[in-house]
C-alpha cells in the first residue's frame, strides 16, 4: 500500500533522530538526603543536618529492582547516557504513535487505540511534530 509522504518524512525525521543515540543507561536516578539513625549524630539534631546527597541509580534487572550508589563525579560523567536513554523511549513511542496512525490510515479505520502510552517527557527536546497527531485521548476501537 501506498505510505502516505507526510507520515513517511515523520519517519524519516525519527529514524535520523534516532541515528543521533549514543550509548543509553536504563533506570532512575535518584537524589536524596537521610538520617543513619544515631540518637546524638548532627542527622538527629534540630534543624538536621542530614547525610548526602546519595545519588542513587535504580533499574529493573531480570524483574528485580537493582539500586547502586553513584559518586557525583559518576552522575556528572553519565548524566547524558541516562538522557539517552529517556531519548530513545520517547522516540520508541513516537514511531509506534505514528505506526498506529498510518496503519489507521491505511486501512481505512477511524481511529485505533494505542497499547502503551507515551512515558512522560522530563525535558522538551524539541518542538511538537506537526507531521502526524498525538495518539487519542480516548479508546477508539472496537471490543472484540
Ligand atoms: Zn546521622
Amino acid at each position: 500500500m501506498p505510505t502516505d509522504p507526510s507520515a513517511d518524512q515523520a519517519r524519516a525525521a525519527i529514524q535520523a533522530a534516532l541515528g543521533q543515540i549514543g550509548f543509553a543507561l536504563p533506570g532512575t536516578i535518584t537524589i536524596r538526603r537521610a538520617r543513619c539513625g544515631k540518637p546524638r549524630c548532627a542527622c538527629a539534631a534540630d534543624p538536621p543536618a542530614l547525610h548526602g546527597p546519595y545519588i542513587q541509580w535504580t533499574r529493573t534487572v531480570h524483574g528485580k529492582t537493582v539500586t547502586r550508589l553513584l559518586t557525583p563525579a559518576q552522575y556528572q560523567a553519565y548524566a547524558p547516557w541516562f538522557a539517552s536513554a529517556r531519548r530513545l523511549r520517547e522516540l520508541a513511542a513516537e514511531l509506534e504513535a505514528l505506526s498506529l496512525a498510518e496503519m489507521a490510515r491505511a486501512e481505512g479505520w477511524a481511529k485505533i487505540t494505542p497499547g502503551t502510552p507515551a512515558p512522560p517527557r522530563t525535558r522538551p527536546v524539541r518542538g511538537p511534530n506537526p507531521n502526524y497527531p498525538e495518539p487519542p485521548e480516548t479508546p477508539g476501537d472496537q471490543p472484540a
